[in-house]
């Protein structure tokens, strides 16, 4: 059980050998986001170090080697994910503004009343850009219901979509929970009704295999910042017809074809949405994060995972007077809890005080802490290099923190 068969992809991350305050760091707040590996860093210093230059346009080399590394990552992105084409790949500042740029693009396709079927369990990210296309249009917002575990409720969910719904908003793994919904089935249902469908894959993308084909969606979206590459960049995989149906969010450079006084064309996929410089370093990064996962994200480091996260919750249990959050059985990457009756920040600072670092709050999903009926909860999350070690020291941590305040 639990051999630390992780200790070479542990070691690859500098910032995880710190001391604070005595302790060994104990980072377990991966789902706001990972920290990065080497070749993350060395990947951005050497396209600075020696390949700076804005892409696409220059004549000259440096430019050329700019261009080069920064389409090689689209390359990837379209392996990675398993899409058809590249053009499908686009290059955004994260996940939030991916599903920006979908709900503004999609604006002129939705006449008042249309509905939009939204995942109760979603992040703020995925609830509010529709929430102003609805404002834009008249349509109206529906959230699709969760069962008692916290899980979307398929009969209900079955239920809405027999009111047609032009769009459904997914999440493919909640922040806030860990819980997993099953995309590939619920897309397909979906699209039976002709719906447009978008998954939000920010937390899927560092723990699980993507593949498009597979769950078939229109729009799938993540951060690179979550998935061991740097912030400032994320992915919009758009279906190609429907991605180019999208009304670009931004206009100006790099997005035309010709520019005149009189009339603008635009340009082609990818870079119609793609306008102005882009973050060229960081979609390097994200592409050492992907050669990074490809390599060491293997089937038994994803069991590693899941015998952590249980070992977690089990200790979690064991430990007494802890609330726990939704499914249990089958969750990724996240365990939400609190602690009695104390409130989640009290917990959260106690716990740094002993090097251990956990989200607390709502999490960015308002409508899911409501549904429980909290304010917030304390939220450990793991990641690659999380180990036994950590599990084990943040335990004994909150072991002190119960007996200080109970
Ligand atoms: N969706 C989910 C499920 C998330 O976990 C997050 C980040 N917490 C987001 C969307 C937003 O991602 P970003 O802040 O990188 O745009």
């Amino acid at each position: 059980l639990l051999t630390p068969h992780n200790a070479n992809i542990r070691a690859q991350f500098p910032v995880l050998k710190q001391i604070l305050d005595g302790y060994p760091l104990c980072y377990l707040d991966t789902a706001a986001t990972s920290q990065k590996p080497q070749i993350v860093l060395d990947a951005m210093a050497q396209y600075y170090t020696n390949d700076n230059a804005n892409v696409h346009r220059a004549a000259h080399q440096l430019s050329a080697r700019a261009t080069l590394s920064y389409e090689k990552v689209r390359d990837q992105l379209q392996h990675f994910l398993k899409a058809k084409h590249r053009e499908e790949i686009i290059f955004t500042h994260g996940t939030t503004e991916s599903i920006n740029l979908v709900a503004f693009g999609l604006t002129a396709q939705l006449t008042a009343g249309d509905v939009i079927l939204i995942d109760s369990a979603a992040h703020h990210a995925n609830i509010v850009p529709w929430q102003e296309l609805a404002k834009r249009t008249g349509a109206v917002i529906k959230p699709i219901p969760l069962d008692k575990h916290c899980r979307l409720d398929i009969n209900a969910y079955q239920a809405l979509l027999a009111l047609k719904p032009k769009i459904v908003a997914l999440c493919h793994i909640s922040n806030a929970l860990g819980t997993v919904n099953p995309v590939a089935q619920l897309v397909q249902l979906a699209k039976a009704q002709g719906a447009i469908t978008l998954v939000d894959g920010a937390q899927a993308a560092a723990h699980l295999t993507l593949d498009m084909t597979d769950i078939d969606c229109d729009f799938y979206v993540f951060s690179g910042h979550k998935m061991y590459g740097p912030t400032g960049v994320g992915v919009l995989y758009g279906r190609f017809d429907v991605l180019d149906s999208l009304a670009p969010l931004l206009t100006g450079g790099e997005m035309i074809k010709r520019v005149s006084f009189e009339a603008t064309e635009f340009g082609s996929l990818p870079n119609r949405l793609e306008a102005g410089t882009p973050p060229i370093a960081e979609v390097i990064g994200l592409g050492a994060a992907i050669t990074f996962l490809q390599t060491e994200l293997t089937g038994q480091v994803q069991a590693y995972e899941a015998e952590l996260l249980n070992y977690l919750q089990c200790q979690l249990r064991a430990l007494g007077e802890v609330h726990l959050y939704g499914a249990f059985d089958d969750n990724i990457g996240v365990v939400a809890f609190n602690l009695a009756d104390e409130h989640h920040q009290d917990v959260g600072i106690l716990l740094d005080q002993q090097g251990i670092a956990v989200r607390c709050g709502h999490h960015c999903a308002m409508p899911l802490m409501h549904s429980l009926n909290l304010k917030g909860c304390c939220r450990a999350s793991i990641g690659i290099y999380t180990n036994k070690d950590d599990i084990d020291h943040f335990i004994t941590a909150l072991a002190s923190v119960k007996d200080l305040l109970l």
